[in-house]
């Protein structure tokens, strides 16, 4: 009896282990099915590669650098300031959390206040840096880790050759953008070059907040992040399709971050001043909501009902899971919990946890 239990038990251990293995081994070697949870690709977040924050602190910059009482460097900008945490800029410790999280690959991606608040020659050398640095962190930790670029929007020109360089050289799927550029709008024609080279590349270009014209106004409570952001965003995307930009270059994917800011809520608006005003059907042949719902929006809005509003307005082949992870106002877990609760078939839950993203990424 004894012998045979100890068969039994022997033939049931290595079942056992290996269940327990899978369970504290969330994160995979190489993207695929996962026998226990969906894939999960987060496409909103922030990296600050250590050599720009060295250059930072050694004053080689125009942004306003300062060290909180944690030892994390601060970087102030108009009506923020983003504490540079340990997961914005140890690359081992993030790695480690994220396996811990569950979370199989995130889109590493520059944030405020960007290379173009410098002047152009340190812009396009900040540029250069941060994009090696994540070419090199790719290299050395795919899956885990993609990338998009950063440009130095103030050249627009030298932005044109870096996104080149950053498709062709580095493997990158395209770059993530800033809602407009120190008060310039991304509709302007002096990026029409640069709309034209993401065109040809057939890139990813994600729309990123930063500080909107009449920041001024909002500098108390926060509200430059919690309501200036949302507005730039939205008025970025909707000067964009009026100004007949993703119409001209129909073969750039783009996503906009927090769930487009009010685009989802307000486009049936957009759509009236389409019909209403003359103005508005200049350099469009079609209403602005046949453009935007071509957009990909990021969940960073952590409310499932807010998400659910995108969905019905893009449809979840469009929704993209998202943290903002690490700054103070992002969350894995949130994102986790906010699409785990989100009123959506499990079909379209796993495309917007992972799928939609591992087909726009290549991944
Ligand atoms: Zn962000």
């Amino acid at each position: 009896m004894l012998e045979d239990a100890d068969v039994r038990g022997a033939a049931k251990w290595p079942f056992v282990f290996g269940a327990a293995l899978l369970y504290f081994l969330p994160a995979r070697s190489s993207l695929g099915p996962h026998p226990q949870r969906p894939m999960l690709i987060d496409v909103h977040n922030h990296f600050y590669p250590p050599a720009y924050l060295e250059a930072l602190q050694a004053g080689d910059s125009t942004v306003e650098l300062t060290i909180d009482a944690d030892d994390n460097p601060c970087l102030h900008y108009p009506g923020d300031y983003n504490v540079a945490v340990r997961g914005h800029r140890d690359i081992d410790f993030r790695h480690a959390e994220l396996e811990r999280e569950g979370v199989d690959t995130q889109i590493i991606t520059f944030t405020t206040p960007g290379t173009h608040v410098e002047p152009a020659e340190r812009a396009v050398r900040f540029a250069r840096l941060v994009n090696d640095a994540y070419a090199t962190i790719v290299r050395e930790r795919a899956p885990r880790f993609a990338a998009l670029a950063t440009l130095p929007l103030s050249d627009p020109a030298a932005s044109v050759a870096e996104l080149t360089r950053a498709v062709t050289s580095l493997g990158m799927r395209g770059a993530m953008v800033f809602s407009n550029v120190n008060g310039i709008a991304l509709a302007d024609p002096r990026f029409d070059a640069l709309w034209a080279e993401a065109d040809r590349l057939h890139a990813v270009i994600h729309i990123h907040p930063t500080n909107p014209v009449g920041v001024e106004a909002m500098t108390d409570y926060w509200l430059m992040p919690l309501v200036g952001f949302l507005g730039d965003t939205t008025l970025a995307a909707a000067k964009l399709v009026f100004a007949g930009v993703p119409e001209r270059y129909p073969n750039i994917t783009w996503i906009l971050s927090h769930l487009g800011g009010a685009i989802p809520y307000l486009a049936e608006r957009l759509d009236r001043g389409w019909e209403a005003f003359a103005d508005c059907r200049t350099e469009i042949s079609r209403r602005p909501t046949e453009y935007l719902r071509n957009f990909y929006f990021d969940t960073v809005n952590f409310d499932p009902a807010a998400v659910r509003l995108a969905v019905d307005f893009a449809g979840a082949d469009h929704v993209l899971a998202a943290s903002d992870y690490p700054h103070q106002i992002g969350s894995i877990s949130k994102m986790k919990s906010s699409l785990a609760a989100l009123k959506v078939t499990e079909a379209e839950r796993k495309k917007i946890l992972g799928e939609n993203a591992r087909a726009l990424y290549n991944l």
